[in-house]
C-alpha cells in the first residue's frame, strides 16, 4: 500500500491535535507513516498508532528543539527519499507552511497549502481549498513529484483507527544539519492558562462592540468560566485591543469548535470564514440585523454588557 509522510506537530512528544486530523486524512490515501523530529517520541509514538500511524520515523537533534525550520526540513528530505509516499501532509501552522514550501522547493515538486479535504484521486492525491473568504471551493492536485500538502487545523474531526497495533520506531538517517541558522535569545510569553484557539473546544470572541481593551475582560471572564479560548475579531485586533494570534477569519485562524460564542462582531464575510464551521454559534448583538443572526444557532439582541456577565454569572453557578 501507498505510504503517506505525516509530519508530526508536538511539543516534548504532546502531540498536538492538527496532526491526528492528517492522520485520519491521511488514511484515506495510504498508509500514514509518522516523521516525529525532536525529543518525546517514545511518549508520541503510541497515541500516533492509534491514530493511524503505521511506522514512526523518528529523528532528533538540538536544532529540532530549537525550532529552527531549515533542519527540520533537511530531516524531512531523507524521511520523504527513505519512503517514497505518495504525498507528505504538514499542518498548516506558521512553521508547518515554511517547512511545506521548503521541502517542495527540495524535492522539485508542488505545494498546496491550507486545504480543508484531501482525498485519494485517479492520478493522485487530491486536496480542496475553501478561497474567496469560503465562497468557492477548489480541487486541485500536485502534477509533478511528491505532492506536499499543508491541512488547516479543525478540517476533519481526528478519528482512532480501527485495530490500531503497537507501531515500530524507526531512526531517519540524514546528513549534516543546515547550520546557517542559531537561536540567539528567548523570551517565553506568559500563558494566559487558556487553551489554544484552533484546538479549543469553546470559543469566546469579541469585536469592535467590546469597545476597548480593557472591556475584553468581560470577554475573558466568560472565557474562563467555560474553559474556553478567547477569540477576536479583526476589527478589535486592529484597533490594539487583542493580539493578532487570537484573531479569527480569512486573515487570523480558522476555528471549528463545539461552541463559538461571538459578542459585539458583525458577522463580516471574512469573519464568517474563520468560524462558520463551528458546531453551534451564538450571537450577542444589540443590532437585531446584524448579518450574524443570519448564521446563528441561538442569538440574544442585547447589550453585550448586560448579556455577557450575566451569562458568567450563570455559568459559574452551575
Ligand atoms: P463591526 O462590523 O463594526 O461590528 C461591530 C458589531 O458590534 C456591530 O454589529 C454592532 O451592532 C455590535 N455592537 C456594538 N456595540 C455593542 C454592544 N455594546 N453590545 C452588543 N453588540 C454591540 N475580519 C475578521 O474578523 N477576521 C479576519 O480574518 C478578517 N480578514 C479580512 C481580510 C480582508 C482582505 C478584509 C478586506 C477584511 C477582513 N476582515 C476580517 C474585516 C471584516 O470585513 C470586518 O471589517 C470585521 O470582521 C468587522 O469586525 P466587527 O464585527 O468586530 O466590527
Amino acid at each position: 500500500m501507498a505510504e503517506v509522510l505525516v509530519y508530526v506537530d508536538h511539543v516534548d512528544g504532546a502531540v498536538r491535535k492538527p496532526t491526528l486530523e492528517l492522520l485520519t486524512l491521511a488514511r484515506r490515501i495510504g498508509e500514514p507513516v509518522a516523521v516525529h523530529l525532536g525529543p518525546g517520541a517514545e511518549t508520541a509514538a503510541p497515541v500516533l498508532g492509534e491514530h493511524g500511524a503505521a511506522r514512526v520515523l523518528t529523528a532528533d537533534a538540538p536544532e529540532f528543539s530549537d525550532y529552527l525550520v531549515v533542519p527540520k526540513v533537511d530531516a524531512l528530505q531523507a524521511a520523504v527519499e527513505a519512503v517514497s509516499p505518495v504525498a507528505v501532509l504538514v499542518p498548516s501552522s506558521a512553521e508547518g507552511k515554511e517547512i511545506a514550501a521548503r521541502l517542495a522547493l527540495r524535492l522539485g515538486s508542488g505545494i498546496i497549502t491550507d486545504a480543508v479535504d484531501v482525498n485519494a484521486g485517479d492520478e493522485g492525491p487530491v486536496a480542496t481549498q475553501s478561497v474567496f473568504a469560503a465562497a468557492f471551493t477548489t480541487t486541485s492536485r500536485v502534477t509533478k513529484g511528491v505532492p506536499v500538502i499543508t491541512v488547516k487545523p479543525n478540517s476533519t474531526a481526528p478519528e482512532p483507527a480501527p485495530a490500531a497495533g503497537a507501531v515500530e520506531q524507526l531512526p531517519v538517517t540524514f546528513g549534516e544539519l543546515a547550520t546557517g541558522t542559531k537561536v540567539v535569545s528567548r523570551s517565553e510569553r506568559e500563558s494566559t492558562g487558556r487553551p489554544e484557539l484552533t484546538e479549543a473546544a469553546i470559543v469566546v470572541s469579541g469585536g469592535r462592540g467590546v469597545n476597548g481593551a480593557e472591556n475584553f475582560s468581560v470577554i475573558e471572564a466568560l472565557a474562563d468560566s467555560l474553559g474556553a479560548a478567547v477569540g477576536a475579531s479583526r476589527a478589535a485586533v486592529d484597533a490594539g485591543w487583542y493580539p493578532h494570534s487570537n484573531q479569527v477569519g480569512q486573515t487570523g485562524k480558522t476555528v471549528s469548535p463545539q461552541l463559538y460564542i461571538a459578542a459585539g462582531i458583525s458577522g463580516a464575510i471574512q469573519h464568517r470564514a474563520g468560524m462558520q464551521t463551528s458546531k453551534t454559534i451564538v450571537a450577542i448583538n444589540k443590532d437585531e440585523e446584524a448579518p450574524i443572526f443570519e448564521l446563528v444557532d441561538y442569538g440574544v439582541v442585547g447589550d453585550l454588557f448586560d448579556v455577557v456577565p450575566a451569562l458568567t454569572d450563570e455559568v459559574k453557578t452551575r
